[in-house]
């Protein structure tokens, strides 16, 4: 009999955050394929002998997508039941969508299983609503891993920029400079708050705040490193009048 597999969201890293059916399914999973990103609290949780690594190799390699689609479809058909376990949600930049035709194409049955992503609960644990009635009616989830100076760049910041609403993006530590530059090029305002969320919720999450103009800067001498969200927009600014209260 052909296995299942479960497209499983761990949420931002708090084991608290994942929910009642990803605990279950990491109990009943035979095999757990997993990266990095849900963090070593939640890894932690899982024994060593059911566990799976796609993430990054030693060697700095990342394992091919296409290794892992290939993988995912072995196991079922061994009649595994296979967990594969992605931070946040799966299908908020976490290619579960990819995975998902894949296990179709292949006539493998599966489940996707929702996951809080990071660009809500980041933001939130660092004191940020995404929308506000006083300040933010949109809110949108871009990539910050492209180059916005690209002509094919996918990402529209210019149209951004204009919803006035917030923008979170995912992946976008590196590119900071590039795509802040857009913006501000875009017409938004230099002095719009900034917040950086890195490893949110995880026992040494790190927070950083400046402005479309600064916060390149204070990313470098705060040493914000990846995975961390950049929050951007004046919901980012409220973070100072509730932050003496926020536990
Ligand atoms: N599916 C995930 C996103 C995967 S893309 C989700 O829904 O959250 C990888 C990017 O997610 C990272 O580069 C970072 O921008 C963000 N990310 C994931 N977990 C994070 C965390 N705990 N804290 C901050 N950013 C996180």
């Amino acid at each position: 009999m052909t296995g299942k597999v479960y497209l499983v969201g761990s949420g931002p890293g708090d084991p608290e955050l994942l929910t009642v059916k990803a605990t279950h399914l990491l109990e009943e999973a035979d095999v757990v394929l997993h990266d990095k990103l849900p963090g070593p609290e939640i890894l932690g949780l899982i024994p060593e002998e059911k566990r799976e690594d796609v993430g990054k190799r030693a060697g700095g390699e990342w394992t091919p997508q296409e290794y892992t689609n290939k993988r995912l479809v072995e196991l079922a058909e061994e009649g595994k039941t296979v967990v594969r376990l992605k931070g946040g949600d799966p299908f908020v930049f976490g290619r579960g969508g990819e995975e998902a035709e894949h296990l179709a194409a292949n006539g493998i049955e599966f489940e996707y299983v929702p996951g809080i992503t990071s660009a809500i609960a980041g933001a939130g644990v660092a004191g940020i609503p995404v929308t506000h009635r006083d300040h933010a009616s949109s809110v949108s989830f871009v990539t910050g891993h492209e180059d916005p100076t690209k002509e094919e760049s996918a990402v529209n910041w210019e149209a951004l920029a204009a919803t006035g609403g917030t923008i979170v993006v995912f992946m976008g530590v590196g590119k900071l400079p590039e795509y802040t530059k857009a913006l501000r090029e875009a017409g938004m305002d230099p002095e719009t708050p900034v917040a950086l969320v890195e490893r949110a919720t995880w026992p040494d999450m790190q927070v950083a705040t400046g402005t479309l103009d600064t916060i390149v800067d204070v990313r470098d001498a705060e040493g914000i490193e990846p995975p961390a969200i950049t929050v951007i927009g004046d919901v980012a600014g409220t973070r100072e009048e509730v932050l003496e209260f926020l536990q």
